[in-house]
């Protein structure tokens, strides 16, 4: 209660009001990385042995659905919790060095971190991916390019998937490569339906040394550490999705009470109230069915299709909702400077980043059996 009680405070005083700018601006201040540090946030989750401030997915959480509904937008959790995926293999597999470097200085906010996994050539099929990263001496030598990259724009290092052997999933490495390093471009700034305050960027790699030291675990074992992060990944688009829900639900009730239509206010109309119970449902479930799979998974069980299943659940929650709640506001809820507006393109991305829905259905029927 009092984490949840602190993120709210922070959220209100820091995201709520700002946040329509950075929607516009196309990204979020490192300021606001450095007060979320100072508070202990950045670190949630992170063991304090690197730099971390304690805590487990389960705080994590919490403070993800605080954000969300008080912050009021999914994009800015993105932004400034890339890290809260991308350093997982790093702070669990990493040197000390890597630690120090990396891990501790972007957990107080003074480091921004991305993840280059997905290149132009596809992002699904991980395996295949072509971005190689060639041994010479005491360093690597990378070559390719990655799209889609949260944080990319505004990163000073990116850990990146790269093929240092044969082809398929065992010849895959994760490397840390700095901003700085000669012939590492960012190459565009996209341009999204939503999310808009989470830069998003295309990355290109032309010869760029990088010192073998900052090989992340051991060579040709990225793939298996790529699948840790999944995990992750997926889980945290899980509480961005229902809380999304739950926070068009809040819109919808309040503007169904406030709008009043041939003498009555929205909420007294039946059908208004049906579709309501609808929403409500749809936020129950899919929150109920994704905590117990949060619980279970923190008390380390390995529930692979189950964490699909709750995200999925999650995305369908989101974007029904949001529609739902973007068909009561009428022509307001049209409008780009609304937040039910924001949340509705938002949760479109839910479908596709951190697995694609049809990507989570293959992995849930194979490990089902079906
Ligand atoms: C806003 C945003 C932020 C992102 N941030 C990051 C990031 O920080 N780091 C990063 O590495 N990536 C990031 N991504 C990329 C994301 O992970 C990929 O977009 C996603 O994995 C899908 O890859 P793709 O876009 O290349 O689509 P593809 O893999 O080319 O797939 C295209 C379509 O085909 C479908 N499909 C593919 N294979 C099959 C199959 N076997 N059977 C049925 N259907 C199939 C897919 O579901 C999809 O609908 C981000 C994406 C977005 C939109």
């Amino acid at each position: 209660m009092a984490l949840r009680e602190m993120v709210r405070g922070f959220a209100e005083k820091e995201i709520a009001p700002n946040i329509d700018r950075w929607e516009k601006d196309g990204l979020i201040p490192l300021d606001l990385h450095r007060k979320a540090a100072d508070l202990g946030l950045l670190g949630l989750g992170f063991d304090e042995s690197v730099g971390g401030s304690g805590g487990d997915s389960l705080d994590w959480y919490v403070m993800a659905e605080e954000l969300v509904l008080s912050g009021r937008s999914s994009g800015l959790l993105m932004a400034l919790f890339t890290h809260h995926v991308a350093l997982v293999p790093v702070a669990a597999h990493g040197t000390p060095d890597q630690i120090a470097k990396f891990v501790r200085p972007t957990l107080a906010g003074e480091k921004l971190v991305a993840l280059g996994v997905t290149e132009p050539g596809g992002g699904s099929d991980v395996a295949n991916l072509r971005t190689t990263a060639r041994r010479d001496g005491d360093t690597y030598v990378v070559n390719g390019a990655k799209t889609f990259i949260s944080t990319g724009v505004r990163s000073d290092f990116v850990i990146a998937a790269v093929r240092t052997g044969e082809a398929g999933h065992k010849g895959i490495s994760l490397l840390l490569i700095e901003k700085s390093s000669p012939g590492f471009e960012v190459t565009r700034h996209l341009d999204k339906l939503g999310w808009d305050c989470s830069d998003t960027a295309e990355l290109s790699f032309d010869d760029v040394r990088v010192p073998a030291e900052n090989l992340v675990g051991p060579e040709n074992q990225g793939f298996r550490l790529i699948m840790e992060l999944f995990e992750s990944e997926r889980l945290a688009q899980t509480v961005m999705a229902y809380t999304t829900a739950q926070r068009c639900l809040d819109l919808a009730v309040e503007w169904a009470r406030a709008r009043s239509t041939f003498g009555k206010p929205l909420i007294a109309r039946q059908l208004v109230r049906h579709n309501l119970s609808d929403m409500a449902r749809a936020v129950e479930v899919s929150r109920e069915f994704a905590h117990r799979v949060m619980v279970r998974v923190n008390a380390g069980e390995a529930l692979v299709p189950q964490v699909c299943m709750a995200k999925k659940q999650a995305t369908d929650a989101a974007q029904f909702v949001a529609d739902a709640a973007l068909q009561l506001h009428g022509g307001s809820g049209y409008m780009r400077d609304t937040e039910v507006n924001r949340h509705y393109r938002d949760a479109r991305v839910f479908s596709i980043a951190g697995g694609t829905d049809e990507i989570l259905a293959e992995i849930v029927t194979k490990w089902m059996g079906y």
